[in-house]
């Protein structure tokens, strides 16, 4: 049976970087993706905009990972760091740090960050299984063409945005609604290079639609497919419209499908905290980050530790975009650089606690909050 100081479930943004902060600090890590691509919804959904991670004031509120992401989102193609954010300085109001990528440069980026971290990278590998003694988890059951096989470690991190972890180890989690997102790289012969365009030719394509409550929670298999069959009915409509008004097949069409599910919400923890918000504009003594406001510049929230905290479980952590979040303030969790920063504190607290041979609420407070200062977080607002 193989064995790991830390296993990450999940390679999405939140994993790689869970698998990143624990891998480069000595730890061994495995990170088990069900894909063949790392990077989540950010690569495989083809989600390619790289939301802010300063305030919209000129102020970066996000640092780490999420910093370092974003420049290596376009090492292997189009995209770059807004021109006022290459040197230090004013920004303008309103003048956002934030990226466009393509999928496919995010991926080989991911790629070789985690070969570099040493990072044992299971792809085409689904978390299956997990064995709980008490409130630990002693080991996960993959299935992969080997086979189904079981991985120890001693502590685990879900970053399946699902909390597909958590949820069978028995811990607590809840749900809530989505809308139905048909999305699309589309070649598009009209179309100009843009901030929101990959190129000449080259754009999204998203067709937003509100459904009757409990249509799209994803918590099912047959919801996770009926929402992937109603998403892509939608975009063969918008072709035929297209056609019908004179497009041709040659001068648009869908160039790329997404080949995860785009659900933006579907399970998360119930945290030793939940993130409302109504708390969402406190000051936490456990704080481990801060996120701005990517719809609204202005506001600046605090991250506390206890969020990543699944209730019962004492050697596991949530990253990503099922953390203990709910209500609007997810909208501004669920995100590529939040995700990033919650999957960096997570890995950099199993680190720690396997250093100290301690819980994951063991190690809250100092220690933690040192260590991602060494890597430029802030964690209070006053700070910036
Ligand atoms: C429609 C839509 C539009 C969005 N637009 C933007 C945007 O413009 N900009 C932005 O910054 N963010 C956007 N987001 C949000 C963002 O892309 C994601 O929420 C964010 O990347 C979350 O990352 P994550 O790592 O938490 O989760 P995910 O990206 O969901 O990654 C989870 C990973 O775990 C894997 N996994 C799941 N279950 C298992 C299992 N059982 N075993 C093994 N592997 C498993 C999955 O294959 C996946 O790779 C959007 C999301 C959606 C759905």
């Amino acid at each position: 049976m193989r064995s790991f100081d830390l296993i990450v479930a999940g390679g999405g943004i939140a994993g790689c970087s869970a698998a990143l902060a624990a891998a480069r600090r000595g730890k061994s890590v495995a990170l088990l993706e069900k894909s063949v691509w790392p990077g989540g919804l950010a690569t495989a959904g083809l989600i390619y905009v790289y939301l802010p991670i300063c305030d919209g004031c000129g102020r970066q509120v996000s640092f780490g990972l999420a910093r370092e992401l974003l420049t290596a989102a376009h090492a292997y193609g189009p995209g770059e760091i807004p021109e006022h954010w290459q040197a230090p300085g004013p920004k303008p109001l309103n003048d956002r740090l934030y990226t466009i990528f393509s999928p496919a440069s995010m991926v080989l980026a991911l790629d070789e960050l985690l070969e570099e971290a040493g990072v044992s990278v299971w792809f085409d590998t689904l978390l299956a299984g997990v064995r709980r003694t008490g409130g630990q988890v002693t080991a996960v059951e993959v299935e992969n063409k080997s086979g189904r096989l079981t991985l120890e470690a001693d502590y685990f991190i879900d970053a399946t945005g699902d909390a597909d972890l958590v949820r069978r180890a028995g811990g607590e989690c809840f749900s809530e609604e989505n809308q139905l997102s048909s999305w699309a790289i589309e070649y598009d012969a009209t179309a100009q290079r843009s901030p929101r365009n990959l190129a000449d030719h080259l754009k999204q394509v998203v067709i937003n639609r509100t459904v009757p409550e409990g249509r799209f929670r994803g918590i099912s298999g047959e919801s996770v497919s009926r929402m992937i069959r109603e998403s892509r009915r939608e975009l063969r409509n918008r072709y035929r419209k297209l056609y019908a008004e004179g497009r041709t097949r040659d001068d648009c069409f869908p160039l790329l499908v997404p080949t995860l599910a785009n659900f933006r919400r579907t399970f998360s923890i119930r945290g030793r905290l939940l993130l409302t918000p109504e708390l969402s504009g406190e000051q936490f003594d456990d704080s481990v980050g801060l996120f701005g406001n990517w719809i609204t510049p202005g506001p600046v929230h605090e991250l506390p530790y206890r969020v990543l905290l699944p209730a019962e479980l004492e050697n596991v952590w949530a990253a990503g975009r099922c953390i203990s979040v709910t209500g609007e303030t997810c909208e501004l969790t669920r995100v590529i650089p939040v995700a990033a920063m919650s999957g960096e504190i997570a890995g950099t607290a199993a680190a720690l606690a396997a250093d100290a041979g301690s819980s994951a609420p063991g190690v809250a407070g100092g220690r933690l909050q040192e260590e991602l200062r060494r890597v430029e977080f802030r964690f209070h607002r006053e700070e910036l």
